[in-house]
């Protein structure tokens, strides 16, 4: 473990946080700067800096915890939705490099956006989309 990741020294009890729920591979707790109330990260517990870097098992249950979580806490601050995302490496804005997906509770009318709201409009690529799709196909 990283001795300098703070998530890593929750996972390991050494630092405080509003625990929700955990299980063998994952712990959930409320995020220490909310954008709405009940905002919620999910980290593995095992360090892990991009998506990518998780293990398959691993990752499942990060998926999994998302998917119980996302409902429960609508219900628990009586929002109507939530953005679920995650800031995957330092250019996309992640700025703890232990992976962590975020539940943020959404309402009508918070003047928040859609996940289509991270970048400007961009005219269409030049490069026609099959190939783009091929491209990424041959690196799986
Ligand atoms: P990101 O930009 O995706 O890396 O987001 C990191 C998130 O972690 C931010 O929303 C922070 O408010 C949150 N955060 C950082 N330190 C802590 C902490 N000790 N406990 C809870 N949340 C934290
Ligand atoms: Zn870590």
């Amino acid at each position: 473990m990283p001795e300098s990741c703070i998530f890593c020294r929750i996972a390991a009890g050494e630092a405080t946080a509003a625990k929700i729920t955990e299980d063998e591979q994952t712990i959930a707790f409320l995020d220490a700067n909310p954008l709405s109330p009940g905002h919620t990260l999910v980290i593995p517990r095992t360090h892990a800096t991009r998506l990518e870097d998780m293990d398959p098992e691993t990752g499942r249950a990060i998926l999994d915890q998302l998917r119980v979580l996302a409902p429960a806490i609508e219900d628990a601050v009586d929002a109507d939705a939530t953005t679920v995302g995650f800031n995957n490496g330092r250019a996309a804005g992640q700025e703890v490099p232990h992976v962590h997906g975020h539940i943020i509770p959404r309402s009508r009318g918070d003047g928040g956006g859609p996940i289509h709201a991270v970048l400007p409009r961009q005219s269409p690529p030049e490069e026609e989309p099959e190939d783009i799709a091929a491209s990424i196909a041959t690196r799986l």
